[in-house]
């Protein structure tokens, strides 16, 4: 079944009395050239199980389970699964759990599903969740090798940024952290449907970098990240000190011992000055 067809896509929904909800961020492919690109960049192929997050009516699904040993894909969407019984029927390598991603058992479903495996995840995410899946992924600390999804070129060109820039935000610092990111291709709104108003880009994050810090300190880390940067027209003394209740003289001496101002905006710090602060300042609030 040819599901980037316009006319077989129509017919399908059509039969099952399926409408798009906007609210759950339901633009599916109908480019032909995309899902075989996103599976042959993200790990999809012999020896690999795949995560994938949003079926949709399966268009990508498809194109891992051709090359990966297994897919488990998680979709929220009750109504979809008739659609993906029909759709999907030709594959025996396929599970789907319909489920809310950030609510699922993302570490049980790889070690049911995988046994043996390495893992890979790829997704045309839902906009609407794009960092807090990204950052769920990274945080957890699942057994997996990347991420390869397709995003909103804003989120794309946030996501690659360098750690210490204007364009940066706590979601740079989290890939930054744990492994290296690239934009791989660029993609068009024409190519979905319905057609959002943005175009999309596909990035894949190599999860290639081991932890520098312990998991207390790992913690503490991404509080101060995401409190710095939730706040960004403060200054990140001003932030850190409201949202996470240390004072802001605490803050102003560990800043002070690193040389930076008081000042100083969180997206001025290099990854390495980021984590000595975060380290510090830990140190610091335990006295
Ligand atoms: N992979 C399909 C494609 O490329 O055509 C669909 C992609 S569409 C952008 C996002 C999919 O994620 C939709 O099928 C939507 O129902 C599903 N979704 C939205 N929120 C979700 C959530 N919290 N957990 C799991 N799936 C979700």
């Amino acid at each position: 079944m040819e599901l980037t067809n316009i006319g077989t896509v129509r017919d399908i929904l059509g039969r099952h009395g399926f409408n798009f909800s906007k609210g759950l961020g339901q633009n599916f492919i109908i480019n032909p050239d995309i899902c075989p690109k996103i599976a042959e960049n993200g790990n999809a192929k012999k020896g690999y199980g795949v995560l994938e997050i949003g079926t949709g009516i399966g268009v990508l699904t498809k194109e891992l389970a051709l090359r990966a040993d297994r897919v488990a894909a998680v979709e929220i969407d009750t109504r979809l699964l008739p659609i993906l019984d029909e759709t999907l029927a030709d594959f025996d390598n396929v599970k789907i759990y319909n489920e809310d991603v950030m609510k699922a058992d993302l570490r049980g479903i790889i070690e049911k599903e995988f046994a043996g495996l390495r893992c890979a995840v790829c997704a045309n995410l839902p906009y609407y969740i794009t960092s807090p899946v990204i950052m769920l992924l990274l945080e957890s600390r699942l057994p997996i090798d990347s991420i390869t999804v397709m995003v909103q070129k804003e989120a794309a060109q946030r996501l690659c940024a360098a750690v210490g820039t204007r364009e940066s935000g706590a979601i740079t610092v989290g890939v930054n952290y744990y492994g290296t990111v690239k934009q791989l291709f660029g993609v068009s709104r024409g190519s979905f449907m319905p057609s959002p108003n943005v175009d999309s880009a596909v990035i894949r994050i190599d999860l290639n970098k081991k932890s520098e810090l312990t998991e207390e300190q790992e913690k503490f880390f991404f509080r101060v990240v995401k409190a710095g940067f939730s706040q960004r027209r403060k200054t990140m003394a001003n932030s850190i000190a409201s949202l996470m209740s240390i004072s802001k003289s605490a803050v102003y001496s560990v800043l002070s011992e690193l040389g930076l101002p008081e000042a100083a905006r969180i997206e001025q710090l290099s990854m390495e000055q980021l984590m000595k602060f975060s380290v510090m300042l830990m140190e610091q609030t335990k006295e």
